[in-house]
């Protein structure tokens, strides 16, 4: 009998199940749109992530390579755009961005406010090569 192997694994090293949940429906978007453009290569795409997203860059390159290993999207060059925050004061209507922390309103200093962007997850662009 051999006994079970444990690997010990960093914290810092697990990748997060929602990233993994989400670079998968990323693929199956690209995937999708490339098939449709008859790609026979997908050779970069961009991807757009609100500040306000848990998503880590790293998490998300990690995964992405994981699972497009075996596919047409496989090596294909992921580029990742942060989107700030931008909210609007309830009170006084101003606009203003999220810096670190929530901070109030500049303008009233009111607490209570809408998002405006920052919680965005969206594939911008993508580029293939045809047959
Ligand atoms: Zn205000």
């Amino acid at each position: 009998m051999i006994p079970p192997l444990h690997i010990p694994v960093q914290p810092d090293k697990l990748v997060g199940m929602h990233e993994l949940a989400m670079t998968e429906n990323i693929l199956n978007i690209v995937m999708d749109h490339a098939s449709r453009a008859n790609a026979r290569k997908v050779l970069s795409l961009k991807l757009k992530i609100g500040e306000l997203s848990s998503f880590v860059d790293d998490s998300v390159s990690f995964c992405w390579s994981l699972l497009s290993q075996g596919t047409i999207c496989e090596g294909a060059k992921l580029e990742i755009n942060r989107i700030a925050a931008e909210f609007e004061c309830l009170g006084c209507g101003a606009h203003f961005f999220f810096q670190k922390e929530l901070t109030p309103c500049p303008a009233c200093g009111g607490m209570q406010a809408k998002v405006l962007a920052g919680e965005e997850l969206e594939v911008s662009s993508i580029e293939i090569e045809q047959d």
